[in-house]
């Protein structure tokens, strides 16, 4: 992923003198006025950090899941069945069986399933690539409507491996997180009566990167060209991309992208405060990283207002430590429960 990871670094520096003092009770005065303001660009952070390194470890949420709708062994038992069919880059056999099993998963729920196709040359050699976007539809009559969105390719190489960067890649927070996530919502969604009909995209060739040179969201580009110029009688009134939300130690703040314009921020509000009210702290409502994703083609290319939902504080991003140990059932199941709570309360 091309990311610029901005890290949050947040410096104290000691003030010993009874003058400084007073001028950092004036500052954080201050600061509690800018708080209650809402973002603007400039809010962003500006320190640059290592990406995929936590800044500080913390406390798991607790959760009484005999409340919770979502079944979490059942999520991470898709995790790891997507994993156990082997590394997923654009157009490799591993992506034609997950491709398959989706379908089928998602049609046995009930879903209208599409497969959007089109063709690239490969970065390195110019052969054609085959791109398959799926798109599983939920009450496709509906017009106004919200996208759930993750890509489901996965990076041909961990190249930020320290022993082996041509080692093989399983992607099991980056990749195959956002599709269990969609999997387990499927189990809900076809029942609920929403004001919204609800649309899950999963975008191929998020990375089907061989060198940093190489382009980056070439199925959510796609995506965003074709609905911006066909004439359709429906429209997406927000969009929402899951991507690295598995990881064990789950921390996930929002992303300066995802804030940038007036109805992007309402956006992400609206889910952080969701989880808030379910007791989900793992979403940290601020800004903590900027990070290029597929959400940019949506935002900038489709003009739907998409949030990206990700966890970029992890250590084992495009190694070959990406495997299903590092995530877990109650990481995953929260990121769904935010997600269907979310949906039901959509006006
Ligand atoms: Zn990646």
């Amino acid at each position: 992923m091309d990311r610029s990871g901005h890290v949050r670094v947040n410096k104290m520096a000691s003030r010993q003198t009874w003058i400084l003092v007073g001028v950092l009770v004036l500052g954080a005065l201050a600061l509690v006025a800018v708080a209650v303001v809402p973002l603007s660009p400039e809010d962003v952070p500006q320190a640059s950090g290592q990406p995929g390194r936590r800044s500080s470890s913390r406390q798991a949420t607790r959760v009484n899941w005999s409340q919770v709708p979502i079944d979490r062994q059942r999520i991470y038992g898709y995790l790891k069945q997507i994993c156990a069919l082997g590394p997923r880059p654009s157009g490799s056999p591993g992506m034609q069986q997950q491709i398959a099993l989706l379908q089928k998963h998602f049609q046995q729920l009930g879903a209208q399933v599409e497969q959007q196709s089109f063709t690239v040359r490969h970065p390195l050699h110019g052969a054609p690539v085959q791109m398959t976007n799926l798109l599983v539809r939920w009450h496709p009559r509906k017009s106004q409507r919200v996208l759930l969105c993750a890509h489901y390719d996965t990076r041909p190489f961990p190249d930020r491996d320290p022993v082996d960067p041509r080692g093989v890649f399983l992607g099991a927070n980056d990749g195959a997180s956002g599709v269990a996530v969609l999997m387990e919502l499927a189990h809900h969604l076809g029942k609920l009566e929403l004001r919204y009909g609800v649309d899950f995209v999963f975008f191929d060739g998020e990375e089907f990167v061989f060198r940093e040179t190489d382009p980056y969201f070439l199925g959510s580009e796609h995506f965003a060209r074709s609905y911006a110029r066909s004439r359709r009688n429906y429209r997406y009134r927000w969009g929402v991309l899951l991507d690295m939300v598995g990881d064990a130690e789950l921390t996930l703040y929002q992303e300066a992208n995802s804030v940038r314009t007036a109805a992007t921020r309402r956006l992400t509000r609206s889910i952080w405060n969701t989880a808030r009210r379910l007791g989900v702290r793992e979403f940290v409502p601020r800004v903590g990283y900027e990070v290029r994703d597929d959400h940019l083609p949506l935002n900038q290319i489709a003009r739907i207002p998409t949030c990206d939902v990700i966890d970029f504080h992890y250590p084992f991003w495009h190694t070959r430590q990406d495997v299903p140990e590092k995530c877990s059932p109650e990481s995953l199941a929260k990121v769904a429960w935010v997600m269907l709570e979310w949906l039901k309360r959509l006006r």
